[in-house]
């Protein structure tokens, strides 16, 4: 079956390149951007960094700033709201994925109506207004992907919304954004991506374009991901990690995340564990369940990562694959659910339900051994 890509129309990547969005406006002939983004973003300065210049260029521009962490139907009706009481014919997200998501949440809303709920997977998001991603997180990818995940304030449900209106339409990626994340933040979402390549190069809908994109990414995070944590003022390290993110968003985006993916994101609403972190807690186990599913594929993971040589045999390349993983999470002191301060007996009461978000979000099919609902 033919491949189908789907990417921004435009990618400036590199030092500066946030600073290109009056030169990208003027490129897709947009006007009057609507900027979404979070109180940090207007606190250290970046908001200012980018809004500076549009009023420099006499260009109207409107503002929302109440972005929150996972991003609600609450927050998002909040932020539609303000984008109506003005005239803008475009969106610029700055900030992680949750400012990113919210964005084309209210791109999608904007445009056709409705509630969040109604755009949740499988039904497809077909357009929306334009968006134009600045992201400030090695991590989601969120700025090259057709996905946004919004949590349903009254059911706690993340809900995977997917679809081409989901697709930004140009990407800003300039790692200059990332040299304030701090270790944790550095650490959880780079495992995000990390996730990301590998569940992308396992998956079932797998191709050569995403494998190309995925394996490259895996290597430069295992090669990159300590020293950003380490050195944060590392400019080749965060360099890299910044490519890497956006290379697992067009990989997981082309192909499908899997089976971490689809557990993560109730973990994420039910015990509000952030997205990398609840990825990162399940990436060495899950991998360890699934190997068997897809060892030689696996196998390729561990040498692209560079814990396996080529000349080691394939079930060698797995253990040390799992071996590598275990060993990568615990360096970055990844805590696991109870050491997060996770109520054993809630998190027993609430698998049952878990177990079935996560079924019905389609990513668990992907995987190459696929769970049942026992
Ligand atoms: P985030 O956007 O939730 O941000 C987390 C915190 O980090 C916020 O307080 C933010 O202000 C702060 N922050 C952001 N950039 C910073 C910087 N440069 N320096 C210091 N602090 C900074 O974090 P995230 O991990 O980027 O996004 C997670 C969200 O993205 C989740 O809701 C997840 O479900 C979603 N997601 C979406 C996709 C997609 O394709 N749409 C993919 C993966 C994840």
């Amino acid at each position: 079956m033919p491949a189908n890509i789907t990417l921004p129309r435009i990618l400036r990547i590199g030092a500066g390149a946030s600073a290109e969005l009056v030169a990208t406006l003027r490129e897709l002939g947009y006007a009057r951007p609507f900027v979404v983004t979070d109180p940090f973003m207007v606190a250290c300065g970046f908001c200012e960094r980018i809004t500076a210049p549009l009023a420099a260029a006499g260009i109207d521009w409107g503002i929302f700033d109440g972005c929150v962490p996972d991003p609600t139907t609450d927050s998002v009706a909040a932020a539609l709201a303000r984008l109506r009481a003005g005239d803008h014919d475009c969106l610029v997200a700055l900030g992680g994925g949750s400012s990113l998501d919210t964005a084309k949440a209210v791109a999608v809303l904007a445009r056709h109506g409705g509630e969040m709920r109604d755009y949740k997977v499988p039904a497809p998001v077909h357009s929306g207004l334009p968006v134009i991603a600045i992201p400030t997180t090695a991590g989601t990818g969120s700025e090259v992907t057709r996905a946004a995940v919004i949590t349903d304030t009254g059911s706690d449900e993340k809900m995977l919304c997917m679809g081409l209106g989901l697709v930004p339409e140009a990407a800003l990626v300039d790692f200059e954004l990332t040299l304030s994340m701090p270790r944790r933040l550095t650490a959880d979402t780079g495992l995000d991506s990390l996730c990301h390549a590998i569940e992308a190069y396992v998956s079932r809908r797998a191709n050569p374009f995403t494998d190309a994109v995925a394996l490259t990414a895996m290597g430069a995070i295992s090669r990159h991901i300590r020293t950003a944590c380490d050195e944060p003022d590392n400019r080749a390290a965060r360099e890299a990690m910044m490519l890497a993110a956006t290379q697992g968003g067009m990989a997981f985006a082309n192909a499908s995340v899997t089976l971490i993916h689809g557990m993560s994101r109730p973990v994420g609403a039910h015990f509000h564990v952030p997205h990398g972190l609840s990825n990162a807690m399940l990436l060495p186990e899950v991998t360890a369940w699934s190997v068997s599913g897809a060892p030689a594929r696996y196998a390729d993971c561990a040498r692209a990562m560079g814990l396996a040589g080529d000349s080691d045999p394939e079930q060698l390349a797995l253990d040390k694959l799992v071996a590598g993983l275990r060993q990568l999470t615990a360096d970055l002191e990844v805590p696991g659910p109870r050491e997060y301060g996770i109520d054993p007996e809630r998190w027993t009461a609430s698998l049952g339900v878990m177990a079935e978000q996560a079924l019905a979000s389609g990513s668990p099919a992907n995987n190459p051994r696929v769970p049942g609902a026992a």
